[in-house]
């Protein structure tokens, strides 16, 4: 059965191989971009996240067009790395804002009409860094950690009505986020990969298809990892 799905951020990246993952199986596709032109195919809506103005009026433009979302992706997220003591609020609280505070603007702007259909899947992209930790990465590691427990209270919350949240956590992604890494620093991540390599957008894209899939409809507040191997034991 096709689907109505928001994807935030989903104008390139990960959430760009989201979108055409679902829109390839026949799902009504939206995006949210802020001023890039979307693919033709997927109906994209102007939306900086970080404003929960622009949030509720791109739900609403996509439900004026394709229908209440019953898929609702929160994929948009930046990082601003720095160490710890040289960290400011500003860089903390920014990445919070944008990664964190932000799904829960889109979670609780989607809810409501999930409520209603009593049908819904959430699906949030988190980190690998989110469990593990990462040097240079206080606020990002909170933001994608916090993830966890945004999905696992919403699980509580409202699991008995047919609505399921879970986390993906990607590894080392090759995207523009990961683009800047040196030659050497990506060398060495490999190596601490047991696959021996960093993963191409559409391997996050298959498991978050498969998540908002019937035959995920019994898992829920679960934290899958799309890492080759690099979280094992977190
Ligand atoms: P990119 O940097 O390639 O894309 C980030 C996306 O988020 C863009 O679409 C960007 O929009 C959007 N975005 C950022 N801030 C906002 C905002 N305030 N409002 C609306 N949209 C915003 O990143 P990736 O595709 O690599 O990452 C996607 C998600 O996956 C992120 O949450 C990231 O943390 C996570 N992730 C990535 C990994 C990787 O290795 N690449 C690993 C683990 C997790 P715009 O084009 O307008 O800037």
């Amino acid at each position: 059965m096709a689907r109505t799905v928001l994807v935030t951020g989903g104008n390139r990246g990960i959430g760009l191989a989201i979108a055409q993952a679902f829109a390839k199986q026949g799902d009504r596709v939206a995006i949210t971009h802020r001023g890039s032109t979307p693919p033709a195919d997927l109906f994209g809506v102007r939306c900086d996240v970080t404003d929960s103005t622009q949030v509720d009026e791109a739900f609403s433009a996509v439900e004026a067009e394709l229908g209440p979302v019953e898929v609702l992706v929160n994929n948009a997220g930046i990082t601003a790395d720095t160490l710890l003591m040289r960290m400011s609020e500003e860089q903390f609280t920014s990445v919070i804002d944008a990664n964190l505070t932000a799904a829960f603007r889109c979670a609780k702007r989607a809810s409501s009409k999930m409520l209603r259909a009593r049908w819904g899947r959430m699906i949030f992209v988190s980190s690998v860094v989110g469990l593990a930790g990462g040097a240079g990465q206080v606020n990002y590691a909170a933001s994608k950690a916090g993830l966890v427990g945004v999905a696992r209270s919403i699980t509580r919350e409202l699991g008995s009505r047919n609505i399921t949240a879970n986390v993906v956590a990607p590894g080392f992604i090759d995207t523009d986020m990961t683009a800047g890494l040196s030659d050497e620093r990506k060398a060495e991540i490999r190596k601490a990969i047991p696959a021996g390599r960093m993963a191409n957008p559409d391997e996050v894209a298959g498991v978050v298809t498969w998540l908002a899939s019937d035959a995920a409809g019994y898992i829920s507040g679960a934290v899958i990892p799309v890492d080759g191997g690099l979280g094992m034991g977190h």
